[in-house]
Parts: C-alpha cells; structure tokens; sequence
C-alpha cells in the first residue's frame, strides 16, 4: 500500500481553489479533506465542521497554546489553522489529505513535513481573477481590494510549490491534479514496502 501524504493546495483569492478542491473530492472518494478552524465570520450557506470549524479569537489562542495547530496564520484579517490531529491520523491510516492553505502555512508545512507534496493554482489573468470575486459577491469593496493585493504577493511565492495548475476550467484542472497525485502514489519513497513482496 502506498503511504498516505499531504497535498498542500494554494493559490490567490479567487483562484477557484475551493471550487476544483469541491470537484477533486466529488470526484475521489478515497481523498479526505482536513477542515481548517478560522475566526472568520460564516458566509452565507457554509456550515460548521463541514466549510470550517468558525471558532473566536480565545479559542485560536487556546489551540496555539495547546499545540493543535499543524500550522497557521493570518490571511486578509482572519486567522486560519489546520487542526493537527485529524491531519496526522489519516496519513497514519495511509490517506491522501488535501489542505486548502495560504502561502504562509505551506511554508510552515514545508519545513516540517518534507513529504508533503505542494500545487499552486493559479487564474487565467489578474482580470479574471477580479471577475471572479466580484461575481461570488460575498466580500465588500475593501476586502475585494485587499485580496486582490494579498494576490499579486501570494504569485511571489510559487517557486516554493513543486507544481503549478492553471485554473481556466474546472474539470481540465481537476484532470491536472489528479494525474499529479497518480504520479506521487507511485514515488519510490512512498512504495518501499511493496519492495519486501517483491524480493
Ligand atoms: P476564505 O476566507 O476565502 O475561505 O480563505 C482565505 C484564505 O485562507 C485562502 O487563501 C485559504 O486558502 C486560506 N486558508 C484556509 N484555511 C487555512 C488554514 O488552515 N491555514 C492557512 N494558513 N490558510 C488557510
């Protein structure tokens, strides 16, 4: 069996990263996705547990304290961390595990977990990357201004990624990932055992 890893999904605000990590996971029962814990207020439609674990500020400064956290920061004004037991529990049992994380929390997940396996997605242009905030029209003006910002830094970091999926249409960038982790199952490192059966 191959061993379960990591897959560190980022990108921009806009990207569509929640929409083809939504399709990945339709599509690949076998996947799981780790539910990260935010101080961000709900939007409309999304539930706790399943979007996020909505937590305040006390309860964030708790699980810092309490090492829960695999890693976490703050993205446009908001903390978010990923839960670390769930995390390690699944790779335990062999599982491939998408986080839908920041740049700053890959960096952290990189350092500590080299394994971890790293994709950017990234909009056709900045022009339709606006488009397509505006359009889902849950931000204000001023939040709509600091994410698109917070993107034009975020593309700086794709040289720490290992792989970089243009996000035009959905399905083509979910066909993308998909052959991504076909690929990093078959990784000699992730396979030693079934070397034993062999010899
Ligand atoms: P949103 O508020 O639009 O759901 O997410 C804002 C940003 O926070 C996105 O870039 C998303 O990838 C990032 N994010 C969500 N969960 C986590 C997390 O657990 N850790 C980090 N570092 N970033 C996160």
């Amino acid at each position: 069996m191959s061993k379960g890893f990591l897959l560190v999904i980022s990108g921009p605000s806009g990207s569509g990263k929640g929409t083809v990590c939504k399709k990945l996971l339709e599509r690949n029962e076998k996947l799981v996705f780790s539910v990260s814990a935010t101080t961000r207020k709900p939007r409309p439609g999304e539930i706790d547990g399943v979007n996020y674990f909505f937590i305040d500020d006390k309860k964030f400064d708790e699980m810092i304290e309490n090492n829960k956290f695999l890693e976490y920061a703050s993205v446009h004004g908001n903390r978010y961390g990923t839960p670390v037991d769930f995390v390690m529990n699944e790779i335990e049992k062999g599982e491939i595990v998408i986080l839908e994380i920041d740049v700053q929390g890959a960096i952290q997940i990189k350092e500590k977990y080299k394994e971890a396996v790293f994709i950017f997605l990234v909009p056709p242009s900045m022009n339709e990357l606006k488009n397509r905030i505006v359009k889902r029209g849950t931000e204000s003006q001023e939040d709509i201004d600091l994410r698109l910002k917070n993107a034009l830094n975020e593309l700086k970091f794709v040289d720490k990624y290992d792989y970089i999926v243009i996000n035009d249409e959905v399905d083509e960038a979910v066909s993308k990932i998909e052959a991504i982790i076909k690929a990093e199952k078959l990784r000699v490192a992730r396979l030693k055992d079934i070397l034993d059966n062999i010899i």
